[in-house]
């Protein structure tokens, strides 16, 4: 019997115990630093001259492993693996699939911290973050796996005296997996295992600033009994082999999770039908955000302020849904942002194997240059009032940075920066306020801090984002609590953690017998 699907907790580690247990989780971790990990195709390792090295983001001369990379062949020959393995893998029980997530989450629970520790040393991430990323991939294994139990037979449908009719979910076929960096383990495990649950085949192609922890996460599911060529890895560049996948004739459908232009430029080249193929490839993407958290003048603008600057700056603001607008009714503009900038200039930052650090780098030189330049539009476009400094020589780190007074049109209250900045803009009322948190392309979360019910009721409606959160910030949403996606320029509106996101992994099939 399976029990009823709760969450994973997260680590409390102001007790000694668990305290000690991630100490030493991280000296193992700095043992096995600089190994080396292969591709999967069919089952067999393959070692490559070429590989991806990961680095450490705090400190750049570190080296957490260096990954196989694979090129088209490689690609070729993992797509036809994935395809022969298809015809057994649909046939395999769900009961058998959703048993390899049980087992798989139940290994990685067990060498938890760990993970944890790695992700600390490969993605830069506070311990509370990374605690959290794991436990975020526990909880997707074991809810997805609960989720291919109810869909295994199907939807009722009516049948007639003369007819028994039946509505079934089959798999759709190979499914190519584009996971991002900033939640390398729990996003890259959900996607993956989403798939594989549904009885498709996967080709992982992990983000490459990490794909260690994605090398050990192929060792689980070997470990909890996936047979050969279900899941095949090859790390490699997006223009080489993700482009060759996103084209070839076989791949039936692919998920990808990361930036806006990537996302466009995967599906539109998904779209284009080429010899051979045989169907219309279908898209699951989860893009960017540009959120916003909305503060009314009737409000407890203490929790306003600590919701901002949790969400603004919780793992360097490198989350699609971190606070990135606030959006102020002017009466409590003044409290609101002072009060910010106080908590603000309270956290600290460095190197993230030290608890007391709140924050720790951004996750390579690319994503330094590029949060940096929007600093310096920033001191166009409004106030630096505190933050604003860089420091790359060691690691990509930057201070958490408010931009305050600026015009609800400006580059940085319209365009993802991804980084520890948050811009703050002053509304008339809060009519306005719900007006300037749906300027954007964008969809994904959003919260309001506010004690007035009408005006929650009316932000229910109108503020248009796949997450809304009241008297809270807008991260950390729960997988099976809080279904997490969102609309317009954000993705395709599909729902990781959420009821229907296996369907979109499946495709219904009717039945009718005329008895
Ligand atoms: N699900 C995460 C959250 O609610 C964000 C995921 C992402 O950044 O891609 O904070």
């Amino acid at each position: 019997m399976v029990q009823p699907y709760k969450h994973e907790p997260f680590t409390n580690f102001k007790i000694e115990e668990n305290n000690k247990a991630f100490q030493a989780a991280l000296n193992d971790v700095a043992n096995d630093l600089g190994k080396k990990y292969p591709l999967i195709i069919n089952g067999e390792k393959v070692f490559t001259d070429e590989v991806i090295t990961s680095v450490n983001p705090a400190n750049k001369e570190e080296v957490i492993g260096t990954v196989s990379k694979a090129n088209k062949d490689l690609a070729e020959q993992a797509m036809q693996a994935a395809d022969k393995t298809f015809q057994t893998w649909r046939k395999t029980k769900a009961e058998v699939r959703a048993n390899i997530l049980f087992r798989a989450a139940a290994i990685v629970r067990r060498r938890k911290h760990y993970f944890s520790a790695l992700l600390v040393k490969e993605a830069g991430k506070p311990w509370n973050e990374a605690d959290a990323d794991t436990a975020e991939a526990i909880d997707f294994m074991e809810y997805y796996a609960r989720q291919m139990l109810k869909l295994k037979d199907g939807m009722p449908v009516e049948s007639r005296p003369i007819e028994h009719n039946a509505f079934n979910y089959i798999p759709l076929g190979v499914g190519v997996i584009i996971s991002p960096w900033n939640f390398p383990f729990a996003i890259m495990a959900g996607m993956t295992t989403a798939a594989l649950v549904s009885g498709n085949t996967v080709l992982l192609k992990p983000a490459s600033t990490t794909p260690v922890i994605a090398a050990k996460f192929i060792e689980v599911l070997e470990e909890a009994g996936m047979p050969a060529g279900v899941v095949n890895f090859i790390p490699g560049s997006g223009a080489e082999v993700g482009d060759y996948l996103v084209d070839h004739p076989r791949t039936r459908f692919i998920s990808f999770t990361g930036s806006r232009d990537v996302g466009i430029r995967i599906y539109e080249r998904a779209a284009k039908v080429h010899e051979g193929q045989i169907w219309l490839k279908r898209v699951i993407a989860e893009m960017g955000g540009k959120d916003t958290i909305v503060v009314d003048k009737e409000a407890d603008l203490e929790l306003a302020a600590q919701s901002i600057v949790a969400s603004a700056f919780g793992f360097s603001g490198q989350k699609c849904s971190a606070c990135s607008r606030a959006v102020i009714v002017e009466d409590v503009y003044d409290q609101v942002l002072n009060r910010a900038i106080e908590l603000t200039k309270e956290k600290t930052i460095g190197e993230p194997t030290d608890l007391n650090n709140f924050m720790g780098p951004v996750i390579d030189q690319a994503a330094f240059d590029k949060v940096m330049s929007y600093v310096e539009i920033g001191k166009e476009e409004g106030k630096i009032v505190t933050g604003g400094e860089g420091d790359n020589s060691k690691g990509f780190f930057i201070q958490p940075t408010i931009i305050a007074d600026v015009d609800e049109n400006a580059r940085v209250m319209k365009e993802e920066i991804f980084g520890p900045v948050v811009a703050f803009c002053k509304a008339k009322d809060f009519n306005h306020a719900i007006e300037i948190a749906n300027n954007t392309d964008y969809g994904l979360t959003g919260a309001v801090i506010s004690n007035n019910i009408e005006h929650i009721e009316q932000a229910r409606e109108d503020f248009h984002v796949g997450n809304l959160y009241f008297n809270r910030g807008c991260t950390g949403a729960i997988v099976g609590y809080q279904p997490f996606g969102g609309f317009n320029m954000s993705g395709t509106d599909s729902k990781a953690g959420g009821p229907d996101y296996l369907v979109l992994h499946l495709q219904g099939k009717t039945t009718s017998e005329t008895l």
